[in-house]
């Protein structure tokens, strides 16, 4: 049994019964067993592969998209480029050399990342030991100066907390992790409905929420709306809020109960835009999309790219960056799942800003 188990059924036995969110929060984070403060979960040989992991093209167009919005914002003389949950550093590298395209870009950027992983900062601290702009480390966005920024996040909002409502002939009752009679880990509900939610919906249907998520996007978006500042949010989910549950729990490329191995899987839920739009809105931000990743980046010209990278490259390279092309890009490689659909990009910027690159007035 994983240790993070133990000490879970000793809170719940001592405590009651707890909401989803304190559970997914407490696997994912446990200052000594969370999932990402004990490992690098990335690639073949970890639980899942991100994006700037398949092919530097994805962070080069990131870095290129950043220097454009930062002309958008007026080219201020200094912009803190923020990057959230930078994983292995390989998005917030690749973004810093495409950035080179401009001087006056480079020269401004200030780089902060905000990652509570004391593992994958390290690995940052590696990947960036050359970086030629100042980088500073930060485990919450309180830290982050304000002033003129752009925040990028990709596959951040996935890994926030959800709660559970499930419908019932009494009412919304929420889900809680209890304990069963074997004293394992078991999903319950709680005794009481909730008085205030009184949507009708077939018994069995789910509301997933995320309030991590609305409160990190309502701050983000309260940053923007002062001005002279952007968000790139992408990662995997869903257009408009509807009933349903997405929580999922993934370890070596294998789905798993999120109950099984705390602190050993990976945890994470579909994300709702229409609930980080709204968000974004209420904190006085515009918002563009959300556009599928493959439209974006088939937008800001990533064919044109790989067809220079591959200029350069072997036969065998070649393949390898159609390969990545295709998996970042469209919905089905083979039988593979492509990001190309179902992940999706978001843009928030001050009210009243031009439409930023790979986004649409209307999307
Ligand atoms: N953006 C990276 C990694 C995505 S995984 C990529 O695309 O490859 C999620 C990342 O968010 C990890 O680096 C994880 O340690 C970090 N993270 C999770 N919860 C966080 C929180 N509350 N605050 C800051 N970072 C967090």
């Amino acid at each position: 049994m994983s240790e993070l188990k133990r000490i879970l059924q000793e809170s719940i036995a001592h405590d009651g019964p707890m909401a989803l969110d304190t559970f997914m929060a407490v696997s994912l984070s446990h200052s000594r067993h969370g999932y990402y403060m004990t490992r690098d979960p990335f690639g073949v040989k970890g639980d899942f592969v991100t994006a700037p992991e398949i092919s530097q093209m994805f962070g080069e167009l990131i870095g290129l998209w950043a220097a454009e919005v930062w002309m958008m914002l007026g080219a201020p003389d200094k912009v803190h480029l923020v990057e959230l949950g930078p994983g292995r550093g390989t998005l917030m590298a690749d973004a810093l050399r495409a950035a080179r395209v401009s001087n006056e870009f480079s020269s401004a950027l200030q780089v902060h990342l905000v990652e509570t992983s004391p593992v994958l900062q390290q690995m940052q601290k590696d990947k960036l030991a050359q970086a030629p702009v100042p980088v500073t480390w930060h485990t919450s966005l309180d830290t982050v100066p304000e002033g003129p920024a752009i925040f990028i996040a990709n596959e951040f909002f996935d890994c926030l907390p959800v709660r559970h409502y499930v419908k019932t002939p009494e009412g919304w009752r929420q889900r809680l992790v209890g304990l069963d009679a074997q004293s394992d880990l078991s999903f319950g509900l709680a005794a009481d409905p909730e008085p205030l939610l009184t949507m009708d919906a077939p018994d069995g249907a789910v509301l997933e929420l995320s309030p991590a998520s609305q409160l990190f996007m309502g701050q983000v978006a309260g940053r923007v709306a002062k001005g002279q500042a952007a968000a790139l949010i992408i990662d995997y989910g869903y257009a408009e809020t509807g009933y349903g549950e997405t929580l999922q729990a993934l370890r070596a490329h294998q789905s798993v109960s999120p109950l099984a191995c705390p602190g050993e899987a990976d945890l994470t839920a579909h994300v709702d835009f229409s609930s980080l739009t709204r968000a974004a809105q209420v904190a006085g931000a515009d918002v563009f999309g959300p556009v599928s990743q493959g439209e974006w980046l088939l937008r800001l010209g990533i064919a044109q790219r790989a067809d220079a990278l591959k200029k350069r490259a072997s036969e065998e390279q070649s393949q390898a960056i159609e390969l990545a092309l295709a998996r970042l890009v469209t919905e089905r490689v083979g039988d593979m799942p492509g990001m190309g659909l179902l992940f999706k990009a978001l843009a928030v910027l001050p009210r009243g800003a031009s439409v930023p690159p790979g986004f649409a007035r209307e999307s």
